[in-house]
């Protein structure tokens, strides 16, 4: 049977944590994006319902998380103008080769953001973890992330998912790198008061992928991309990151230096046909 201080003792934690609980409000997420430095912040509460795909992450890796909380840093539009289609390059400084370290030094600040809010949270009292922007693990016997930090992004309204599978934000169009954190504390799911579809479904992005791994989507589907030509493209021949680019010429969020990237069917090869690419089809 329970000492009567023992009861009192339960009841002021209880109290406290209730206490605590009710601060998790806007005004507390506004203030805490900008004290832990991140361009975007948003919140998906995890409950019974929640989309399958969250649940796996969440089973993964804190089976007692109560939200999830994205971050999103903006990549800078003077590096992505410099990407260029490879052919571009021949004779010509690889302006692209820039991207791989901006993305490298983005991805620092954002573990960074959101390391600072798991300390945050722990002080608090919630056990929370921090899932690093890049590599986390794979599903097993799948190319598909045990945790798609777009996915959960879009449902916490931070934007849409286009027809490249890249989230699109209403701030920085594809120029957003993203990461997250499970926590236990109770944050509610953050909701835009003004929600927008920003991709324009214009098929660029088809169109402009050097080895064709994004294709128009079948009827019913959101977007169809072949991730594994994807990655080999990106890993083994350059760094890429065409698809960003010309989403953000498409979608209005990004200037451009070097004139427009213009997307034409002729710039689709298959990964085979890649070293023996024909040229004269190309536009500027
Ligand atoms: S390039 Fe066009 S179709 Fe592709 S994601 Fe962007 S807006 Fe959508
Ligand atoms: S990053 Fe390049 S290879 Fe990968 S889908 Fe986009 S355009 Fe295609």
């Amino acid at each position: 049977m329970n000492q009567p201080s023992v009861i009192k003792s339960a009841e002021k934690n209880a109290r406290q944590k209730s206490q605590l609980d009710d601060q998790f409000d806007n005004n507390w997420l506004a203030q805490t994006r900008k004290d832990i430095a991140a361009d975007l912040i948003g919140v998906l509460a995890v409950d019974e319902n929640s989309h399958p795909d969250l649940l796996y992450g969440v089973k993964a890796f804190l089976p007692s998380a109560r939200a999830c909380v994205v971050l999103g840093m903006e990549y800078a539009s003077e590096t992505m103008n410099l990407i260029k289609h490879p052919a571009k390059y021949s004779g010509a400084v690889k302006t692209g080769d820039l991207l791989a370290p901006h993305v490298n030094q983005l991805t620092i600040e954002i573990d960074q953001a959101n390391s600072k809010l798991v300390k945050i949270l722990r002080e608090l009292g919630y056990r929370s973890l921090a899932l690093p922007s890049r590599g986390l693990p794979l599903r097993p016997g799948e190319i598909k992330a045990s945790l798609s930090f777009a996915h959960v992004a879009e449902a916490a309204g931070m934007g849409t998912i286009g027809t490249h599978s890249l989230l699109i934000t209403p701030e920085f169009g594809t120029r957003t790198r993203l990461a997250c954190l499970l926590t236990e504390a109770p944050l509610k799911t953050t909701r835009r008061m003004d929600p927008v579809d920003d991709c324009t479904h214009c098929l660029d992005c088809v169109k402009i992928c050097p080895v064709g791994a994004i294709s128009s989507p079948v009827p019913g589907a959101r977007y169809q991309v072949d991730a594994m030509r994807c990655k080999f493209y990106r890993e083994k021949v350059d760094n890429c990151g065409l698809c960003q680019k010309i989403c953000s010429y498409a979608t209005g969020h990004s200037e451009t230096t070097d004139g427009p990237v213009i997307a034409t069917d002729a710039f689709q090869q298959s990964l085979a046909d890649y070293v023996r690419l024909d040229t004269s089809g190309w536009e500027e």
